[in-house]
């Protein structure tokens, strides 16, 4: 039987498998399974190691007691898509009515794949940044879509303008911003903003957008683009729970977009899910509705901790570029002696116990080799946690 569909397009050729058929694993199944394996601290893959706020945990297991526990609707709950649109109106001023312009996801991940799968024809242009989240890569090639990049360069990993003016043409459906950025923590500024909304509608191009960092920024404001002038009539803005309340298992995400995106996005999203997560969905409006105290807290806790990790990082010889938000910081290995940051990540449990993934893996083949001895770290943990892998990696350079 010969097996053949979706799973062999990507970009590159190599497919959505492994060379030699197997899954291929991502590189941070890999790196987790060598935390497990060696015990050492896992700065890996980004979730918290700590619970989020009280009051949307004890909302769940309230909705789960008043028996909300079967199929919700196909666009969410209300009482979410509610919040959802109270909370674009509170910190943005965005209006989205939840009848029609909000719709309830299985994580970001999903808003992403029923977006893209839904938006683009085989063979249109998706434009991203690079590096960029790995579901983007793999659910282009899903959708029959042409990959384009715009490269983050170290250390400031900001856009050339004139290279974002020359990846988006006539050719482009859609362009992906993921800000605040994952993997690098780089917050886009305004005029950059802009000119990603100007260049949409001189070529008629779609906006999405991935802001699921969007109130863990230190010292910038959060601007999503729906808020620019001429954004909001091409702009799928999405967002999710997981990284604002330390709930990335429940998978609760959400996208806003004018009425006529989101039924046709809905379209897509009915196959792949359907529904998902009936009682965490009051307990993410709960979380929504918590006061303004709640989220510059979380975001001033983060930067401290972004801090610990950054001084530990530089006090072991590595060079770093400071992170304006996310749950990542990149730091550079060549300094300590390792060109390469995929081989630094397998010897780096040995070397310090702790697990930190190359940011190559967040990067097309061809553009692999300029970002070679960049490492990716997670600061979403606890400081303590955070002093004991500093400790660590301090003792490297001393070896
Ligand atoms: C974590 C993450 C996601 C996935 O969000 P879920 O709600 O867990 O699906 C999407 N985009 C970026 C940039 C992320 O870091």
């Amino acid at each position: 039987m010969t097996i053949t569909g979706a799973w062999r397009r990507t970009a590159d050729g190599a497919g959505l498998l492994g060379a030699d058929g197997t899954v291929a694993a991502s590189i941070f199944a890999e790196m987790s399974a060598l935390a497990m394996r060696t015990g050492a601290i896992n700065l890996g893959q980004g979730f918290p190691d700590e619970d989020g706020p009280p009051e949307v945990l004890e909302a769940a297991r309230q909705a789960i007691s008043d028996g909300v526990n079967q199929y919700p609707p196909g666009r969410g709950l209300p009482v979410l898509r509610e919040a959802i649109s109270r909370h674009q109106q509170r910190f943005y001023g965005l209006s989205a009515d939840p009848e029609t312009e909000v719709l309830v996801t299985a994580g970001a991940t999903e808003a992403l794949a029923a977006t893209i799968l839904a938006l683009i024809e085989p063979g249109d242009e998706v434009v991203t940044l690079e590096p960029f989240y790995d579901a983007y890569g793999g659910l282009i090639a899903l959708g029959g879509g042409v990959h384009r990049t715009v490269r983050l360069r170290s250390p400031e990993f900001q856009p050339d303008l004139d290279e974002l003016r020359a990846a988006i043409t006539d050719k482009t459906r859609l362009i992906i911003v993921n800000n605040p950025h994952n993997p690098t923590g780089t917050v886009l500024p305004i005029e950059t903003l802009a000119l990603i909304v100007e260049l949409a509608h001189r070529h008629d191009a779609l906006i999405v957008t991935d802001e699921v960092y969007e109130h863990l920024t230190f010292g910038v404001a959060h601007v999503p683009i729906a808020t620019l002038p001429g954004a909001s009539e091409r702009t799928i803005t999405i967002s999710s729970g997981g990284k604002t309340f330390n709930t990335t298992g429940w998978k609760i995400g959400w996208l806003s977009a004018p009425a006529p995106l989101v039924t046709a996005i809905l379209a897509v999203k009915q196959f792949l899910t359907y529904v998902n997560g009936a009682p965490f969905q009051p307990a993410i409006a709960r979380g929504l509705d918590l006061p303004d105290s709640f989220f510059t807290g979380i975001a001033a806790d983060l930067e401290a901790k972004r801090d610990v990790l950054e001084v530990g990082l530089t006090t072991a010889g590595f060079t770093v570029s400071r992170p304006q938000g996310s749950y990542f910081i990149v730091a550079d290995a060549a300094p300590l002696g390792y060109p390469d940051g995929a081989e630094f990540c397998r010897i780096l449990p040995a070397l310090a116990g702790v697990v930190a993934v190359p940011i190559a893996a967040f990067c097309s083949p061809a553009n692999r080799a300029d970002y070679a001895s960049l490492v990716r770290f997670a600061y979403c943990k606890k400081v303590d946690v955070l002093e004991r892998a500093a400790g660590r990696l301090a003792g490297i350079s001393s070896r």
